[in-house]
């Protein structure tokens, strides 16, 4: 038998065997397959009564493609579900704080606080409103640094008015700590200072939770969690209020969403790679 002849013969049965297997599957052609069961239905349930555990009825989680992280030298992909604030190439997301186009400079994929005497100056804001959500920026402060404590890199990301998380240059620059860099301003410090250098990109990643007001009433308040170059600094923070210079903080009843801001503290702050996606309730679509 030739060698051709042998692996003709090896080649049906290999290929008979995998039908009968298809089929003793119920994967043959035209057959009626029932999905395959998932998890169980007869363990206890979950503290609610909604889900039992391991129930395989739940609903599956959304897919996201979560994109790339950035390096130093570019800025990474976002989430497939997020929303892009900035993408590198214009401020159409944005607004100056009475609402017309934002004017900071668009320039080599970074936006940039207009330096003083610069037209465009002043705080931006988003169009669009946020409540609980992930949002994610990146800035470099400026090189050489100029100025020192609160004038070195001076910025701010907001949920206007009411909150800020400090930008600033904290890069060998003391200021009084509830006013350094990714500190909650006017009430925590980072729990430890992760900045980089002048000119470096840094990053934030916040997880934000909105209060909840019934009328004037707080009901619950605002929670923030925040990665600083990827360094843990607040972790599921209670915020005691509206954020003021030398006042001690309150909270200002507000709507459930509120748009992100970006200060004009007077120092010409770089932010690249700005997104946010919306967090809901498990088991939400
Ligand atoms: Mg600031």
């Amino acid at each position: 038998m030739s060698a051709g002849r042998r692996s003709g013969a090896w080649g049906r049965r290999i290929a008979a065997a995998l039908a009968a297997a298809a089929a003793a599957a119920g994967w043959a052609a035209g057959a009626q397959v029932a999905p395959p069961k998932l998890g169980y239905s007869d363990t206890p349930f979950l503290p609610g009564g909604k889900w039992r555990v391991h129930d395989g009825t739940r609903p599956q989680p959304r897919v996201v493609d979560p994109g790339t992280g950035s390096t130093p030298e570019s800025p990474g992909r976002p989430p497939s579900d997020a929303l892009v604030l900035f993408d590198g190439t214009g401020l159409s997301e944005w607004r100056t704080a009475s609402g017309g186009p934002a004017g900071w400079k668009v320039e080599n994929g970074c936006m940039e606080i207009p330096a003083p005497g610069q037209p465009g100056r002043g705080p931006i804001r988003t169009v669009r409103e946020f409540g609980d959500c992930q949002l994610h920026v990146e800035f470099t402060t400026p090189s050489p640094a100029r100025g020192d404590g609160q004038s070195r890199g001076n910025s701010g990301i907001f949920f206007l008015p009411h909150y800020e998380i400090q930008v600033l240059d904290s890069y060998g620059n003391q200021t009084y700590p509830d006013g350094q860099a990714a500190a909650l301003y006017a009430q925590y410090p980072p729990l430890v200072n992760a900045s980089r250098k002048p000119g470096e990109w840094q990053a934030y990643d916040i997880l934000w939770t909105m209060p909840r007001f019934e009328g004037e009433r707080l009901v619950t308040p605002a929670y923030v969690t925040l990665l600083h170059n990827g360094v843990a600094v607040h972790n599921r923070t209670e915020v005691l209020g509206r954020m003021f210079h030398r006042q001690a903080p309150r909270y200002v009843p507000h709507p459930p969403k509120l748009p992100i801001g970006l200060q004009d503290h007077g120092s010409p702050v770089r932010f690249r790679n700005l997104w946010v996606r919306e967090l809901k309730g498990y088991d939400e679509p």
